[in-house]
């Protein structure tokens, strides 16, 4: 059995680690490129959604590389994701590709069918075994989790432009070869302390942006248009609540401590929207509220085109920016966004954070002097 798996921004590194420690044989798929969404466009019908198109692609590529199996994440929620894992079976069916799909939903729509999945990967290796490597996946994934937000907010008070870029670039290209979860975590902490020891301004107060949207959308770089760098380059600071490691500890490996505020910042926003309508539509009203309330000076939405969940999201956001008096901007992608327009957006956007900034310490400022 050789297994490949989605992309999601550096989702594959936990998933390399837990494979790695269950001994069994992987193909991650290479780099999302042009090639890889091309591939998904040939095969996937029009309207179908961007991260299905993209996927396909990373398992026609993974399948010439050797893999025969494919593990994927599912969902019972009310939309289009729940069909994810039947529809590429058949597309790959009609593509001549006799693949075994296995899809993992989260536990709670059914312990006994996840456990039944979850021994087809792993065959006969003893449940102890199955339990420990897990265990150092999940390790993984929150080290990796802690590297991305440490490159956030190194990238926009670098003092040399491009220093957190090539640190971090470096440590992806040798990834792929480290073999094992302890020796992905060493590389880990090595390149911490290489982003550490990067020089930055730190009398520079960055403008914050809260990016929300479909969750696929805003972790995979390839098809944000890779936002996260754009704006970094900007000198902005980006937040992102939405995470792999925030995924897992919802769903998979529930941790008591971080569902509770999940659910907290949620019921926060029942006011906007009070249920989960499909995809992360709540999560992205819940935390724009959230962002608003801690001092963020911007929000920024994306989403696939046609995203059901999101388009409703999109329609309560205006109402946020409005009484909580912030900044949004909403990002629609598609396999035809051109990528000047987009910076056109994002800069105009800066722009106008930097004046809303600068206007409301005029004000402070005036407020103080009348005092
Ligand atoms: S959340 Fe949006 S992009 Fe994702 S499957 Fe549902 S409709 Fe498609």
């Amino acid at each position: 059995m050789v297994i490949t798996f989605p992309h999601m921004g550096t989702m594959y590194i936990p998933v390399k680690a837990l494979f790695d420690e269950l001994g069994i044989n992987i193909v991650i798929p290479p780099r999302i490129s042009k090639r890889t969404l091309e591939v998904g466009l040939k095969c996937c019908p029009e309207m179908a959604c961007l991260p299905l198109k993209v996927t396909i692609g990373n398992y026609v590529e993974s399948i010439k590389r050797g893999a025969d199996t494919i593990v994927l994440s599912g969902s019972c929620g009310p939309c289009r994701f729940g069909y994810y894992g039947v529809v590429q079976k058949e597309i790959l069916r009609d593509l001549g590709y006799d693949v075994e799909i296995v899809i993992l939903d989260p536990p709670r729509e059914g312990i006994k069918e996840f456990w039944e999945r979850v021994k087809k990967i792993t065959g006969n290796s003893p449940l102890y075994k199955g339990l420990r490597a897990i265990n150092k996946a999940f390790k993984v994934c929150e080290e990796t989790e802690r590297l991305l937000k440490l490159v956030l907010q190194k990238r926009c008070r670098e003092v040399y432009k491009g220093d957190t870029d090539r640190t971090f670039n470096r440590f992806e290209d040798k990834i792929r070869s480290v073999k094992g979860a302890q020796g992905i975590l060493e590389c880990i902490q090595e390149t911490r302390k290489q982003l550490e020891n990067i020089k930055v301004d730190n009398n520079k107060k960055p403008i914050k942006v809260g990016l929300v949207g479909e969750i696929y959308t805003i972790i995979e770089p390839y098809v944000n248009l890779n936002i996260e760098k754009r704006l970094g380059d900007m000198g902005v600071e980006v937040h992102r609540e939405m995470s792999v490691d925030g995924w897992v500890k919802y769903h998979l490996a529930p941790d008591i401590k971080f569902r509770r505020k999940q659910k907290q910042i949620l019921e926060s926003s029942k006011d906007y929207l009070g249920l989960c309508i499909g995809g992360h539509a709540w999560e992205t009203v819940a935390h724009t509220l959230n962002y608003s309330r801690e001092g963020m000076d911007g929000i920024i939405q994306i989403l696939p085109f046609g995203c059901m969940p999101e388009i409703v999201a999109e329609s309560i956001l205006p109402t946020i920016a409005k009484e909580e008096c912030i900044p949004i901007m909403t990002l629609v992608v598609d396999e035809l966004t051109g990528e000047a327009g987009y910076q056109t957006r994002l800069e105009a956007f800066v722009d106008l954070l930097h004046l809303e900034r600068s206007r409301r310490e005029n004000e402070f400022g005036k407020v103080l002097s009348w005092n």
